[in-house]
């Protein structure tokens, strides 16, 4: 018994030195003269407000009592909703002189930052700043509140009340006043770089747009634009320039803009995918999303509910960054050659989200990289994006090119069809008028080809053709034009050529058909083919050149096929 006593004794002892030693154990006072590079949140101490909001006098109180928890992490993170926080460090200040030191609380979208410089428990200084009241010069957009403050000799304290519904981040640096403008410009630089490169890209897609009326150009140069506002707000220099008197309109814009930025994002995916005609229920869905989101927070926003339009803004963002993935993934599966890009873009931006997230929470370290990952993620995205619309740009060229040349091209013997020929022959026409120079024309009809088709089917009959036309083009000269005019009938038109000429080269033209054997099987099959010929003259266009040629083509058919008939004599084979 007595054994057991002096064992709970012992326990009861180990207990009450843990306890005093987790709880009075004080982070060593931090030595202002010397750099801190890092956010101070692991040299401090933490007290989440519960219940009535405190007072400094009971904060002062409850950290003496020890109710303060020892930081573990640079950055403070309390999640999104989370109640008020107090926050305490010591500082130490060696030297016999107050020390002119800067402190800048992140991030801008804080709402109230109470901050107080105690000294053997007397307040020596008290600020306040947030975004929670009309801006003030403490405001620095993209970095946070610089409190400017003159530290005493010897040993001082900072308690410091934050409150915010958005997501609790609390990044404490103290430097002197050479150190943070340094980094203040480093942060301002980035943005600069951020917002040049997103603004240049604007500018080109609206001017492609303008160029080829094409939506998918608009719609993301308006999803680019989405996000250089929603950057705007959440950086705080919307709150520094455009609206500093208005605290209420700053507590919304940033949940507000985060979904629009997504719909404008889905906006863009849909036309750029071409959901409407690849997935048309996909885009039913990502419409009822968006619209249901975009209700929800005006709703919030009419009830002034500023918690729950921030847990709705960050799962719709979160939900997004998803959802274009998988939308990705669904355009490659559709054979979409942009969805690649697509998709590595939705990657990238979704990598960026969750490296800036995890460099918060403490999972990786923070580093200028991790923390502003959202920012370069959008940056490789944007990138991506534009080759996805280049590439998309390219095959729409490709196909437009390709439909020309089919609306040009006979896609079976490869000849220029009868458009083509006269695109091409009108220049030619024109100049031997000019120039009184002289110009056939030879219209031929492959005789009974109806029969060839009805005895060797008509495969052979296209191989038949094939043949025929390439023994055209083979035979004519580098200036002549030659088409297929229709069916089994052939024109060409020689420049430079008289009557004469013509039916000597029609003839020859002739007689090459009538010796070129086709090959089907074990038979050899011969074809003729009938010819008119005509030379410019009196007529008064090509149409009716043309129309002449057809006129004796068909006297050569009613003298019994296979010669060639012209417009002076009849000349037969
Ligand atoms: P004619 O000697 O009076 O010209 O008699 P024909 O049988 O050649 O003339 P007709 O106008 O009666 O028939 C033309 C045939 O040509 C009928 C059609 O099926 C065939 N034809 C037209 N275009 C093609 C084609 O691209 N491929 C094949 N295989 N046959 C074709
Ligand atoms: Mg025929
Ligand atoms: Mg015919």
């Amino acid at each position: 018994m007595f054994f057991f006593g002096r064992q709970r004794c012992l326990l009861l002892l180990v207990l009450c030195l843990c306890t005093l030693f987790t709880n009075s154990v004080r982070a060593h006072p931090i030595l202002v003269t010397e750099p801190h590079s890092t956010p101070l949140g692991a040299h401090a101490s933490f007290l989440v407000e519960h219940g009535r909001p405190l007072q400094l006098r009971q904060a002062y109180r409850a950290w003496q009592d020890g109710r303060f928890d020892r930081g573990d992490s640079p950055i403070a993170s309390y999640g999104i909703g989370s109640s008020p926080v107090w926050m305490q460090f010591d500082l130490r200040n060696p030297s016999a002189d107050w020390l002119p030191q800067t402190l800048t609380l992140g991030k801008t979208w804080m709402d109230h930052l109470h901050v107080y410089l105690l000294q053997d428990g007397r307040v020596l200084r008290a600020w306040k700043a947030g975004d929670g009241q009309a801006a003030t010069a403490a405001l620095v957009p993209g970095v946070g509140y610089r409190l400017p403050m003159q530290l005493p000799p010897g040993d001082s304290q900072v308690f410091i009340r934050a409150q915010t519904p958005d997501p609790f981040v609390l990044s404490v640096f103290l430097r002197s006043q050479a150190e943070t403008s340094a980094a203040e410009h480093r942060v301002q630089y980035g943005y600069g770089v951020l917002f040049g490169f997103l603004l240049a890209l604007i500018c080109y897609n609206l001017m492609l747009y303008l160029g080829f009326r094409s939506r998918s150009y608009l719609y993301y140069a308006l999803y680019l634009a989405s996000f250089i506002g929603m950057c705007l707000s959440y950086s705080g220099h919307g709150f520094s320039w455009w609206w500093p008197e208005a605290p209420g309109f700053q507590r919304f814009v940033i949940l507000g803009s985060m979904v629009l930025y997504g719909c404008c994002g889905f906006l863009f995916a849909s036309c750029f995918l071409k959901l409407q005609e690849h997935a048309p229920t996909v885009r039913r869905w990502v419409i009822a999303f968006c619209v249901a989101a975009l209700i929800l927070m005006v709703h919030f926003v009419w009830i002034g509910s500023h918690v729950d339009a921030a847990v709705l803004a960050f799962n719709f963002v979160t939900l997004f960054s998803v959802t274009m993935v998988l939308l990705g993934v669904l355009s490659i599966r559709h054979g979409q050659r942009e969805g690649r890009y697509f998709l590595g873009a939705a990657l990238c931006s979704m990598l960026g989200v969750a490296a800036t997230a995890l460099s918060v929470r403490g999972v990786i370290p923070m580093t200028a990289v991790t923390f502003h990952g959202v920012e370069f993620g959008i940056m490789l995205e944007a990138t991506l994006l534009s080759l996805a619309l280049a590439r998309q740009m390219r095959s729409q060229e490709e196909a437009l090119r390709n439909a020309r040349r089919l609306y040009r091209i006979d896609s079976l013997t490869g000849l220029p069809n009868r458009c083509a020929f006269y695109e091409d022959t009108l220049g030619i026409w024109s100049t031997a008028v000019r120039h009184d120079r002289p110009l056939s024309v030879i219209m031929l009809d492959i005789d009974h080809f109806k029969d060839v088709n009805d005895h060797h089917g008509h495969q052979f009959g296209d191989q038949a053709l094939v043949a025929i036309g390439d023994l055209l083009a083979g035979s004519c000269r580098a200036g002549d034009r030659v088409a297929r005019w229709g069916g089994e009938e052939f024109v060409l038109l020689l420049p430079e050529t008289t009557l004469a000429q013509a039916c000597r080269f029609a003839e020859r033209l002739r007689r090459a058909i009538g010796n070129c054997q086709l090959v089907k099987g074990n038979n050899r099959i011969r074809l003729s083919a009938s010819f008119g010929v005509v030379q410019r003259g009196y007529q008064a266009s090509l149409n009716e050149l043309l129309r002449e040629a057809d006129r004796k083509l068909y006297e050569a058919k009613q003298q019994g096929r296979n010669c060639v008939v012209s417009a002076r004599s009849l000349e037969t084979a």
